[in-house]
């Protein structure tokens, strides 16, 4: 993700800050000055909007530390105007962890709005509950901590929805998981949260617009977790060794472009391995061929465009476990080794994608919309 800005780092964690975030503050500062607030007021509001925020990181280092505790990583945490995310390497497969993760952001806000009711009672300050009733009436200058109690309930409860993407999904699904399987878990919770995110849009029309908005948001996060758990599933009891090619062109570091070129327009071979000296010593793809013609003609060694930064395969391993050390390092193809070290054949993104198909096939389902690495 580009247009990103890095402001913190927190236990081995990046915290980055999306540029469209500024906008947001800018907006707020020249909304509130345009209504005729004074300087102060205006500027309350912008430390308002960077107090809740602080909120959401911590919301957010709560998944992401719980989920260090079951071994995963993750990669960073990043702002945007309508929220955190955390860039979780993969959520537990265990349901009881799972649950444990996405309960552990919500927790947070608990923490922060017990924190502050206590602030509250001691200093004998009440929640100014008529701001509620009358919207002009909200003041940060005068109610800043209890305007930051409330937004913490507020961001408990809705992160709470039952519908993915949101936190309530994955607690639903992990625990319906316990009852059936992930799949059918992922599905059942898919659905409710499409019917949730349907009620949503069928109320932003008759009461407030924005319930459209978090209803389309709902209905496609829905769809699109459904579809990555129901391909996980299918491929779940497949190796590595069931799907690879054993046919393939390598192409060797000394061959020039042309050559490359001459094989990718006269065979349906779109990757290839590239060996030296009976190894190999990295992978290309059609686009760095392309790439590689474009920028130093046909006549240059291959070796000069070499992708060096490639992962190898075993044939016992997981398909999905493959899938996604190849997803994750953008790999088109890997080569795959038996447990002896010898090179056995190669896997494609292709071969995943007609496993895909062959197992929806035999299942007698649609296969699901594809989810592709790039
Ligand atoms: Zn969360």
């Amino acid at each position: 993700m580009t247009w990103s800005l890095k402001i913190a780092r927190f236990a081995g964690i990046n915290v980055y800050l999306h540029w469209t975030f500024l906008i947001l503050l800018a907006w707020i500062f020249i909304s509130s000055v345009n209504a005729g607030q004074d300087l102060v007021e205006a500027l309350t509001g912008v430390g308002f909007i960077l107090a809740l925020f602080a909120c959401i990181v911590l919301h957010e280092f709560g998944h992401a530390l719980t989920a260090r505790r079951y071994g995963i990583q993750t990669q960073r945490i990043t702002l945007l105007p309508i929220g955190g995310l955390a860039m979780l390497e993969k959520m537990p497969e265990n349901p009881r962890h799972e649950l444990a993760v996405a309960l552990a952001g919500p927790a947070v806000n608990v923490v922060i709005a017990i924190l502050l009711s206590l602030y509250l009672a001691l200093t004998g300050q009440e929640l100014p509950l008529s701001q509620l009733e009358d919207p002009s009436q909200i003041s940060f200058a005068r109610y800043f901590i209890p305007n930051l109690l409330i937004v913490n309930v507020l961001l408990f409860a809705f992160n709470l929805i039952p519908a993915f993407p949101m936190d309530g999904g994955r607690v639903l699904r992990a625990l319906l998981s316990m009852r059936y399987g992930r799949a059918t878990a992922t599905n059942i919770a898919a659905k409710i949260g499409q019917f949730l995110a349907i009620g949503f849009v069928f109320f932003g029309f008759m009461y407030d617009f924005w319930l459209i908005f978090i209803g389309l948001f709902i209905y496609l996060g829905a769809s699109g977790e459904a579809s990555y758990e129901t391909q996980r599933s299918l491929l779940s009891h497949l190796t590595v060794g069931d799907v690879l090619m054993h046919q393939y062109t390598p192409l060797h570091a000394w061959e020039t472009i042309g050559r490359a070129v001459e094989i990718l327009l006269d065979g349906h071979e779109k990757e290839f391995i590239v060996t030296e000296d009976n190894h190999i010593i990295g992978t290309i793809s059609r686009d760095e061929i392309i790439k590689g013609l474009q920028m130093l003609g046909k006549e240059e060694r291959i070796k000069r465009i070499v992708n060096q930064d490639w992962i190898r395969l075993t044939a016992d391993m997981e398909l999905n476990e493959a899938y996604e050390q190849m997803s994750r390092k953008k790999m088109s193809i890997c080569p795959v080794y038996d447990a002896y070290g010898e090179l056995v054949g190669v896997l494609n993104q292709e071969n995943i994608l007609e496993a895909i198909m062959v197992e929806s096939a035999r299942e007698g389902r649609k296969a699901p919309p594809q989810i592709v690495a790039d």
